[in-house]
């Protein structure tokens, strides 16, 4: 074996770690404790401060400036009792990632002294200097100012360093002009706009129409795990997250024995620390599992407020990197870090909920019933009209190695919702209004649904878009995805389509609500039924069925993110003022800007490796089989001489196919503009790598294998 590979295995053999890690006690005392929740504001503020707060927080009332002060005073004290000497402003630029930029508490107050001070403007808004955050064109250079203001629904917490803590304080960052430059202002105004139209709707049902709404979600998060002395011997790793080269091994899942196997120990204590981590910063990670792809794995909290859980969502990903870094691993979460096994989904659950119902609760009685079908049939109306806004919010150059591959739900977005709702939903398109009692046929408002079993509607993983029990699952969305961008257009779609039901429900008299009712949720069923698809999604015959059916497949992103320049997209944003014309072309400036430079970096990256790495490994080989040869040669030896000829004429056909290839690839990057041509020329040049690898001696090969990265660890 090649003598860096073994150094890395040896080093990983003998590890220190492997035992006598100490105990990480917890209670649920522990849960929370570096968060300055609602609890914690209570006891520390004034009761009419904390009250003024809890308005906004509870009710989305306006935040009243007078109480920052006192907040601030509260914030930063409780701060300091957990050793922060810092604060920073916590948001979300379109970089994909979270941003922070830390201001000391400490202040000289003259005569060689300094005091700790926070005030309620610290707290409320910052100013950092904007002019390298992706704006599309939004803030043009001279003003490069930006925005961060408070968002009090999601708690501030505090962050540890190795030797410090800082306190977070969760923030919307927008331009000097208003406009949003960030994840979370166009969710938080998605969320509104919901919640208006869901009053509206439950008005329509006779409720008065002013219950909180409170819409949720659970994500799941997959990732990959690898030793960091393989990490770091993969330049394509380090660089773009993805192993652009690698054969995978004969073993890799096909016996499915990772997928909820037991947990390696090594990995477990990572787990545990990681859930430890979690729970201090009051996110209830719940679930622990090894994924389906070996060195894969899972972690999904129990679902929360949606700003809060994507808040909570971004906070996960950054303690899985830094934990798996105190353990000596890598955790990868790229969504195809390896070619032929799974890819990293982050499945979103999401639903919304009216008062204490949520509204995709079947019920038991009729009154329930025809809440959750008209919630139903709203949603198969939101999302046949805009799947293609939904399938954009998945795009990314890492998505798209996903999508439609391995384990993954195809670019073709349609609704599973299980046998057993799509003969509820069949026989409420047939219903006959007359003749009720009609075998088969449903009416809404007097005849209850059949108690619908649970995980009924679980049975089918390769849907993109599935009703379990109680939620819809999007499982489109990449793992290093940020989940507000799919939230902002599921939140708006469904906005949109409760609203055109509604409109039509205000219309009925009062006494024809269930017929009227009735009629509105056929015409929909039979407008939008296309959309739904209760069989295999990662079939070809589905495939033809969806293009039959005219559903759109946008198979990578630059397809993907047009939608958003559309003029009735920009109309259905505008309206429910989610985003401005501005900031969607903006946003899809930014996408597919950093879609092209990944792209680059991945192409310039394979350039390197190839003439750097890869060719000087075959010709290393090429030449040890000519000298062989020549000796053969010499002594007069003709046995085996045909068969080293043979292999050396492989590997030099294959050496020169790289360079072809390698040819090719870099007069693709030399143009301005490369999109996918340098998608499928990487694809072209790999497929010789990976063939050259399984050629070449195991001693003379310096990459990390896949079989060592995903089985030793
Ligand atoms: P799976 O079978 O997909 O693993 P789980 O039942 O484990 O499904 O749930 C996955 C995620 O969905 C968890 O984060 C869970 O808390 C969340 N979840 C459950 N119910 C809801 C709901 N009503 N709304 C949003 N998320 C939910
Ligand atoms: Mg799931």
């Amino acid at each position: 074996m090649n003598a860096d590979r073994k150094t890395a295995i040896e080093g990983i053999l003998a590890r220190e770690d492997k035992e006598n890690i100490p105990l990480k006690p917890f209670t649920t005392d522990n849960f929370g404790e570096d968060v300055f929740h609602c609890g914690r504001m209570k006891e520390r503020l004034p009761k009419p401060i904390y009250q003024k707060l809890m308005d906004t927080v509870n009710e989305g009332k306006a935040l009243d400036p007078s109480i920052a002060d006192a907040v601030a005073h509260a914030m930063k004290e409780w701060a300091l009792e957990k050793g922060a000497t810092h604060y920073t402003h916590w948001f979300q630029p379109l970089t994909g990632t979270t941003a922070e930029k830390h201001d000391s508490f400490l202040e000289p107050s003259g005569h060689g002294h300094a005091i700790l001070s926070f005030s309620g403007k610290n707290l409320i808004v910052s100013e950092p200097d904007a002019s390298s955050f992706p704006s599309g064109g939004i803030r043009s250079t001279f003003e490069a100012r930006g925005y961060t203001a408070w968002d009090p629904t999601s708690p501030a917490f505090i962050k540890r360093g190795r030797n410090g803590a800082t306190l977070c304080i969760p923030t919307a960052f927008c331009a000097y002009t208003g406009e949003a430059l960030d994840k979370k202002t166009p969710l938080l105004r998605s969320m509104q706009a919901l919640t208006k139209s869901v009053r509206r709707m439950m008005k329509c049902f006779g409720d008065d129409g002013t219950k909180n709404v409170r819409i949720t979600l659970g994500a799941e998060q997959e990732y990959f795990l690898i030793d960091e002395q393989f990490y770091y011997a993969r330049p394509d790793l380090v660089q773009s997250g993805r192993t652009l080269f690698g054969a995978p091994p004969p073993k890799h899942q096909q016996l499915e024995d990772h997928y909820f196997g037991s947990i390696k120990p090594r990995i477990l204590a990572f787990m545990t620390d990681v859930d430890s981590e979690l729970w201090k910063l009051g996110i209830p990670a719940k679930t622990r599992h090894n994924e389906v792809a070996p060195a894969q794995f899972e972690i999904a909290p129990v679902f929360e407020e949606l700003n809060l859980a994507v808040d909570h969502n971004m906070i996960i990903m950054e303690v899985l990197k830094q934990t798996a870094e105190k353990h000596g691993l890598v955790c990868l979460l790229h969504e195809k870090p390896f070619a032929g096994i799974n890819g990293s989904g982050k499945h979103n659950n999401w639903s919304p909920a009216y008062g204490n119902i949520n509204l995709l609760n079947p019920g038991s009685d009729p009154h329930q019933n025809a809440i959750f079908l008209t919630t139903l049939c709203a949603i198969i109306m939101a999302v046949d009209k805009h799947s293609d806004l939904l399938r954009s919010a998945t795009a990314s150059a890492g998505n798209d190695h996903r999508l439609g591959a391995n384990e993954a739900p195809p670019a073709i977005i349609s609704i599973y919702i299980g046998e057993q709702l799509a003969d509820v939903i069949s026989q409420l398109e047939k219903g006959d209004l007359k003749s009720s009692k009609h075998a088969g046929t449903m009416r809404i408002g007097v005849d209850t649904l059949p108690p619908l079993p649970l995980d009924a509607t679980d049975r089918n993983r390769t849907s993109p878009f599935a009703f379990t029990n109680n939620k819809f699952e999007f499982r489109a969305p990449g793992s290093s995805q940020s989940c507000a961008g799919a939230n902002v257009i599921l939140n708006t779609i469904f906005a949109e389509a409760i609203d055109e039901i509604a409109a039509q429900l205000e219309k009925l008299p009062k006494a024809n609500f269930n017929n009227g009712l009735q009629k509105v949720l056929q015409k929909i069923i039979k407008a939008h039924k296309r959309i739904i698809f209760n069989g295999d999604n990662y079939s070809e015959a589905w495939r033809k069925e969806a293009a039959r059916r005219g559903l759109p497949n946008l198979r990578n992103t630059p397809e993907a993110i047009k939608p958003l320049l559309d003029k009735d997209n920009v109309a259905l944003f505008e309206k429910y003022n989610v985003f401005s014309k501005v900031e969607l072309h903006s946003r899809y400036e930014i996408f597919l800007e950093e879609y092209e430079r990944k792209i680059r970096i991945e192409g310039e990256l394979a350039l390197n490796m190839v003439r750097t790495i890869i060719l000087a490994a075959g010709s290393r080989q090429l030449s040890e089989l000519v000298k062989t040869i020549a000796v053969m040669d010499g002594c007069g030896l003709k046995s085996g001489l045909a068969s080293q000829k043979e292999l050396a004429d492989r590997i030099g056909k294959l050496l020169d196919g790289i360079t072809a290839a390698a040819a090719k690839l870099e007069k693709i990057l030399a143009k301005e503009e490369t999109g996918i041509a340098v998608v499928d020329a990487l694809c072209e040049l790999r497929k010789l790598v990976d063939t050259l690898e399984k050629q070449v001696d195991d001693d003379l090969w310096p990459l990390p294998k896949y079989r060592e990265m995903l089985f030793i660890n």
